[in-house]
């Protein structure tokens, strides 16, 4: 579960600092998707940013499974995103000489102990994960041999390799056709379902917005409005 209190975030801007997150507070509980929509500029990628322990916000509380992310050097915040966070950025950063496999298994690799047997267990997980987001046949294939939501799909499979409890994704859509977006939508749902992660999706594609557990708007980095599920 993921929870923001009262965050702010600032960045400089000239003399003065522009206020990209403005006091926001939201709850999402594992298995549900909370969409965050609102115009360009209105801070949803910051967001995303601080709620991913990427940047610092300048006050609030920020709770992932009980941690305060705020209160954490920057080696256990690094570590804390590695056990527990799973996110999706708005450009795709896949590696262009790995496969779809090697992507995912990569993950596994960064800063921690190699064993064979965590090496064939990685494996395992790769493949798995491939066949969850529909890519079971595709493993072996390098981005520029993937359309544009085969590789979104593969973006979402590695961000799940390490089984976070909190899922981030920012835009999946905005580089795919209606129909191909609602399918990544589709999966999303899907995933966060089956592995009972705290989703939060960016989207600006409002016709996505009915499936979502709960919604929030922001305008100038303030939640103006929250249709947000009682539980
Ligand atoms: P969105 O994702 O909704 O388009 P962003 O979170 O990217 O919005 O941006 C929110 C505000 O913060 C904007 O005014 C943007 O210009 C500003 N901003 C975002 N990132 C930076 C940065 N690294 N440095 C300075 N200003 C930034
Ligand atoms: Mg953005």
């Amino acid at each position: 579960m993921i929870r923001l209190n009262d965050v702010t975030l600032t960045f400089p801007d000239g003399d003065a600092r522009v206020t990209a997150v403005d006091r926001v507070s939201l709850t999402a509980h594992p298995g549900t998707v909370t969409g965050i929509t609102g115009p360009s500029g209105s801070g949803k990628s910051s967001l995303l940013a601080v709620a991913g322990t990427l940047l610092r916000p300048d006050s609030g509380e920020i709770m992932i499974d009980g941690h305060d992310i705020t209160a954490l050097s920057r080696a256990d915040a690094t570590q804390l995103r590695r056990d527990r966070i799973g996110i999706v950025f708005q450009q795709s950063n896949l590696i262009p000489s790995l496969t779809a496999r090697e992507q995912l298994r990569v993950m596994n690799e960064l800063g921690a102990s190699r064993s064979r047997r965590r090496r064939a267990a990685a494996g395992d997980r790769a493949d798995e994960l491939l066949a969850a987001v529909g890519l079971a046949e595709h493993g072996h294939k390098r981005p520029h041999q993937l359309s544009g939501g085969q590789r979104q799909r593969v973006n979402i499979a590695r961000a799940l390799m390490n089984d976070p409890s909190v899922l981030l994704v920012d835009e999946p859509t905005s580089a795919l056709d209606q129909e191909r977006g609602a399918e990544i939508i589709d999966l999303i749902l899907k995933l966060t379902d089956e592995r009972d992660t705290s989703t939060l999706l960016v989207t600006h594609d409002l016709v996505h917005l009915p499936r979502m557990h709960g919604v929030l708007h922001l305008v100038d980095g303030r939640v103006v409005d929250a249709a947000v599920p009682v539980r």
